[in-house]
């Protein structure tokens, strides 16, 4: 079994291929000590398996996989377990748990096999694959092919904001690492495919929060309510007849809060009129300066609940503006400090003599009212510059299939699991050539504990933490895993 994968691996990782005779190929030119560590060489001689046994044991792997089992500690052994516990030990650990933003994306993966139209019907040997339409990129045409759709989650950065709609900060810069990857006909649904491999991906990435991706998943519900119950932010675009729109909706249960909405943003009716939808005709200046504009109006999320709910906040209430309404619920008054922000600036805002500004001060969305209310005000540079994290999937597409595999031949199979198995595989590879590149390596641990003298140190380091100490003791937490890795008990 481990020669099986190590063959896979290497015929992806070195010829970007999953064809059997490539397997058979390279485990036959094994380096002597790793082919004797794996069994296939004894002291009696090698004990490689024909490409017939191998054939057979491949194929007895995949329908295994395709199956499911229950292994004896209760784990279903399949396809999914499979993906993810490869995929997750090709990441190193120190980097997945950093993850938090992932870039979800599709490419498409033509089959191998031919087809022709019976009476109107698709006749192939591949009976998984479908028509589909292919967006065009910079090295290939758009146009209609057959086959399959890859569905990939990428790490990415993480955004920031500190409540300035002008800016965005990033964290977390996190090399591209495809967290999971999952194929469907190129002619199905998105939506569903996309939840399942952001929810793959966050097994292996715990703790993922941010989810960027473009409108071919957003604009449907049945991707965006799973994410957001698991409480995921989705950074999205909208389309253009939605950021036309601005409709007055009641929200809050029990306050029957008046809102108006436009484009996953929420404001007060009382907002000035010429902010209620984009005009027209503006300059990339103007435009950004206009939402950032609004953005002062907007109620932004001040909490989040597990169940995906979430709470907005009336701007004037929250202190960030100040018009002539009477304030609903205002906050606390601190002492006035010397250095204090001065008082925020009295803005334009529609209001008769004596109104308030809401109806008690905030409102909770559940996670379906939530649909298209993103972390930043649609439109704002903020929010345009954090979504451009989503580029990174096209960095992970690219590094599979531009510069790798999942070229035309990659794979001569007409069976759907060998073809997802042979994928998995290519991102396991291309995983691991990124873990392999020198900026990415773990930092080099500090000489080991055990051969210094350790209590001299200790003692003469105790009670001057300094950044040195520091830095020296954050990779003991690695220290089981790894000695579990490498067999020592620890
Ligand atoms: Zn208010």
């Amino acid at each position: 079994m481990k020669l099986l994968l190590v063959g896979m691996v290497l015929a992806a990782m070195l010829c970007d291929s999953a064809k059997r005779t490539v397997v058979a190929a390279l485990l036959a030119g094994l380096d002597p000590h790793i082919a004797f560590e794996l069994g296939a060489c004894t002291r009696g001689g090698w004990n490689l398996p024909s490409y017939k046994t191998l054939c057979k044991q491949l194929k007895r792997l995949e329908r295994a996989l395709k199956k499911g089992e229950k292994a004896g500690d209760g784990t279903t052994v399949n396809l999914a377990w499979f993906r993810l516990s490869l995929l997750a030990a090709s990441i190193p650990k120190h980097v997945a748990k950093q993850i938090r933003g992932g870039a979800l994306d599709a490419t498409d993966v033509p089959a191998w096999a031919t087809w022709t139209k019976v009476d109107g019907k698709i006749v192939s040997a591949d009976l998984v694959a479908s028509l589909g339409y292919r967006s065009g990129t910079s090295t290939r045409d758009k146009g209609i092919f057959f086959g399959r759709l890859a569905h990939l989650v990428v790490a990415c950065r993480t955004a920031v904001g500190n409540g300035d709609p002008r800016k965005v900060g990033f964290k977390d810069q996190v090399p591209p690492y495809i967290l999971d990857i999952g194929l469907t006909k190129a002619g199905d649904s998105t939506g569903l495919k996309g939840v399942e491999v952001v929810f793959g991906a966050q097994k292996i990435a715990p703790n993922l929060k941010q989810v960027y991706a473009d409108m071919g998943y957003t604009t449907k519900p049945r991707f965006k309510l799973p994410l957001h119950k698991a409480n995921l932010d989705i950074f999205m675009d909208q389309p253009k007849d939605a950021v036309r729109r601005a409709k007055t909706i009641v929200v809050g249960r029990g306050k029957n809060q008046p809102l108006v909405e436009n484009a996953g943003s929420y404001f007060p009716v009382w907002m000035p009129h010429r902010l209620l939808t984009l005009p027209k005709r503006l300059a990339p200046k103007a435009h950004a300066e206009w939402y950032a504009e609004r953005s002062k109006y907007a109620w932004i999320v001040t909490h989040r609940r597990p169940d995906g709910a979430i709470t907005l906040k009336c701007p004037q209430c929250a202190g960030r503006i100040r018009t002539k309404a009477k304030t609903a619920n205002p906050p606390p008054r601190k002492p006035r400090k010397k250095n204090s922000s001065p008082a925020a600036p009295l803005v334009a805002a529609d209001v008769k003599p004596g109104e308030y500004c809401c109806k008690g001060s905030t409102v909770t969305l559940t996670a379906a009212e939530r649909a298209n209310v993103q972390p930043f005000p649609y439109g704002t540079p903020a929010q345009k510059h954090a979504y451009t994290s989503r580029n990174q999937s096209e960095n992970g597409i690219k590094g599979l299939k531009d510069e790798n595999g999942l070229k035309t031949g990659w794979c001569r199979s007409v069976e759907h699991v060998t073809i997802e198995v042979g994928a998995i595989m290519l991102a396991v590879a291309y995983n691991m050539a990124i873990a392999d590149k020198p900026e990415n390596k773990e930092p080099p641990r500090p000489a080991d504990p055990a051969k210094t003298p350790k209590a001299a140190d200790e003692t003469a380091t105790a009670g001057e933490p300094s950044d040195k100490t520091a830095t020296a003791r954050e990779p003991s937490d690695d220290e089981p895993a790894a000695a579990a890795a490498t067999g020592r008990s620890p």
